[in-house]
């Protein structure tokens, strides 16, 4: 215990130690964060989904309908009607053969690569994939290279130097902390052309981008699909899409799947109404796109040292874990929530402010982050980081 302590108390020297903060009332831009009114720049209910009220009568409905629990895992009697018609509508929707639900995406990543890889196979995974990618690629017995990121030249040497391997590509679509998009089409060629599986962890992706905001995988065929139904969706979970032979060997090895209380089917129902509303309210993915075209024209008015990105995630990169520390603090304290993310969340020395976007937001709003931004660099300490 001695150590455990040890390293909380160097967690705290370095800036590191993470605090969770407690926030009452629903997502939407206004919400209390520890008892501070502020404007939220940091959740990821994207489209505003996660407060609407035909999402949220579904929900009552489903657990009035169902219970709330499900009570058992899937294979036993957890998986109702309600799961059932999920995957069913989605499978139809993403004219895929068939879907999987499982309760979360760190769950699916976990699984989906832990029953899919052995000890003779290769994965490669881009070097900025999220966590729940580079954990699954850890935890199974695989060989795992990390090609540099959105570098396919990397990828395709190891492609062609491991051709005898059996081998899966993983990548995130919308890169989580830095808010680029895949080259979904050199990556999908590539795949194409070494005959290796794709994975592709469409989290940032799914209800946002696409023709139908299905995803930036929705124009291609990707052997496997992955999306979270707990950001665009607004409800909780995540989905593994793909061909009937790679659903059921996921339903009868993925221990993430088997071994877990099935999801509730209120979320299930709720999720279903938020793939509704996706085609029903397609104008929230063009009010999100046009404030994020709002941001970043301001942004780049006042020089602010943004990241280059078309998505709804826009990281203004600090540096240090310190300076993020006490940037991230003193727009608390104006009335602006945006967490301070630090490694291992993102590599040393790139701490930053993840901002994101999101279709609840108003100009206004935004108006309001550049003023507080403006005033702070009056601040002898963020004069520096707030200029390019
Ligand atoms: N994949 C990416 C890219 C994510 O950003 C997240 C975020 O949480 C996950 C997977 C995990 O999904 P979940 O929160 O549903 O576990």
């Amino acid at each position: 215990m001695k150590r455990l302590a040890d390293e909380l108390e160097s967690k705290k020297t370095d800036y590191l130690y993470r605090k969770r903060v407690v926030r009452e009332g629903q997502q939407d831009p206004i919400i209390f964060i520890d008892g501070k009114k502020a404007i939220s720049f940091c959740g990821n209910n994207y489209l505003g989904l996660a407060n609407h009220p035909a999402v949220i009568q579904t929900f009552i409905d489903g657990a009035n309908k169902y219970g709330v629990g499900s009570g058992s895992s899937n294979l036993i009697s957890g998986y109702t009607s309600a799961q059932k018609i999920l995957e069913e509508e989605l499978a139809n929707k993403l004219n895929s053969e068939r879907v999987l639900v499982f309760n979360s995406g760190y769950f699916a990543n976990i699984g989906t690569i832990l029953s899919l890889t052995k000890k003779s196979s290769l994965v490669l995974a881009d070097k900025l994939n999220h966590a729940s990618l580079v954990d699954a690629c850890k935890y199974s017995e695989a060989k795992f290279i990390r090609y540099q990121h959105g570098d396919l030249k990397h990828l395709s040497h190891y492609l062609r130097s491991n051709q005898s391997l059996e081998k899966l590509i993983v990548s995130d679509t919308v890169f989580s902390m830095d808010g680029d998009i895949v080259d979904i089409e050199s990556l999908v060629n590539l795949s194409k052309k070494f005959s290796t599986p794709l994975m592709l962890d469409d989290a940032h992706g799914f209800g946002i981008f696409g023709p139908n905001g299905l995803g930036i995988a929705e124009k291609y065929k990707v052997e496997v699909q992955m999306a979270t139904f707990g950001k665009a969706l607004g409800t909780f979970g995540a989905f593994i899409a793909g061909s009937e032979t790679l659903i059921e060997h996921l339903i009868q090895t993925a221990r993430t799947y088997i071994y877990t209380t099935a999801m509730p089917p209120a979320i299930a129902e709720a999720t279903r109404t938020s793939l509704k509303l996706l085609d029903s309210e397609s104008w929230r993915r063009e009010k999100l796109m046009e404030l994020v075209a709002y941001f970043k024209k301001g942004a780049n008015a006042l020089d602010l040292p943004v990241i280059n990105s078309d998505t709804p995630i826009q990281p203004l990169i600090v540096g240090s874990a310190d300076k993020v520390v006490q940037l991230s603090s003193m727009l608390l304290d104006n009335g602006i929530h945006i967490a301070a993310i630090r490694p291992p969340s993102v590599p040393e020395g790139t701490s930053r402010l993840r901002i994101t976007i999101t279709a609840s937001h108003e100009t206004e709003h935004i108006d309001y982050l550049f003023d507080v931004f403006s005033t702070l660099r009056k601040a002898k300490i963020f004069k520096k980081i707030l200029y390019k």
